[in-house]
């Protein structure tokens, strides 16, 4: 059975002690609360704060992983950081591909490919994000433009590689606006996204992929999305900054 995930991406937010208070907050409600068996708790907090999240850490209660990493091996690249860093750390994941690295960095699904492939190569799992803007479902090119980015950002892996990558859809309209897919939206474009791992790695593949719903993903909507047969978590941005709603949301499987 594939796995529940729910991530927080913290995003560049708060400051070390603001952090500090956040992941102790998280402990301790986590303390209180019985989750599925199945479902897998991530934090992704940013660089500098990697180490102590992970200082808090009993992987029972959740892993840890980062925001980004450099798409170069190592040396003269001031201010990256590489997969071989992430792996001395002992972090088991990492965002690739978020719409706001995307659009503010002009990461390209060539750039994602190669960030992909450093991960695994250090044994971290790979959270790579895909999603249409606005304007693209407006002029219903949504499904075309997430093949390309699965596509050319994945396909390149071979199956035993894949088995280790984690996708999240976050249609770019509902990320950080308040503004959430339907359960409905969430499943097709899930259940297509799925349907490509099908196609190219086989039935068994896909059905062990675990894809993630984000975009606005909070306690109040996280029951309907998560209930529905090919959403298998959620990449959380705001609430996964509240310790009370990251837990809730966890809890809604
Ligand atoms: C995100 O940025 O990955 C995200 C889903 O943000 P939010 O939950 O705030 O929409």
């Amino acid at each position: 059975m594939r796995k529940h995930i729910v991530a927080g991406n913290w995003k560049m937010n708060m400051t070390f002690s603001e952090a500090d208070d956040l992941v102790s907050a998280i402990m301790d409600k986590l303390e209180q609360v019985t989750l599925d068996a199945n479902t897998q708790m991530i934090i992704c907090p940013p660089f500098p704060y990697l180490e102590m999240v992970s200082d808090f850490g009993d992987e029972s209660y959740f892993s840890v992983g980062a925001q980004n990493v450099s798409d170069q091996e190592g040396g003269a690249y001031t201010g990256e950081v590489s997969a071989a860093m992430l792996e001395s750390m002992e972090l088991d994941y990492c965002i690739v591909g978020h719409s706001e690295r995307r659009a503010y960095y002009h990461e390209t699904d060539a750039i994602v490919a190669a960030k992909v492939k450093r991960l695994l190569a250090h044994y971290i799992r790979p959270i790579v994000c895909c999603g249409e803007v606005l304007e693209e479902r407006e002029s219903n090119r949504q499904f075309e433009v997430v093949k390309r980015q699965i596509t050319d950002g994945l396909f390149h892996l071979t199956a035993e590689e894949f088995a280790d990558v984690i996708i999240a859809y976050e249609p770019v309209w509902a990320i950080g606006t308040g503004k959430t897919a339907t359960p409905d939206q969430a499943e097709e474009m899930h259940a297509f996204i799925r349907s490509l791992i099908a196609e190219h790695y086989g039935q068994e593949v896909a059905d062990n992929t675990s894809i993630l719903y984000g975009g606005s993903c909070k306690p109040s909507n996280a029951k309907e999305l998560f209930a529905q047969p090919d959403v298998d978590g959620g990449l959380i941005g705001g609430a996964s900054l509240k310790a009370d709603d990251f837990v809730a949301i966890a809890q809604a499987f």
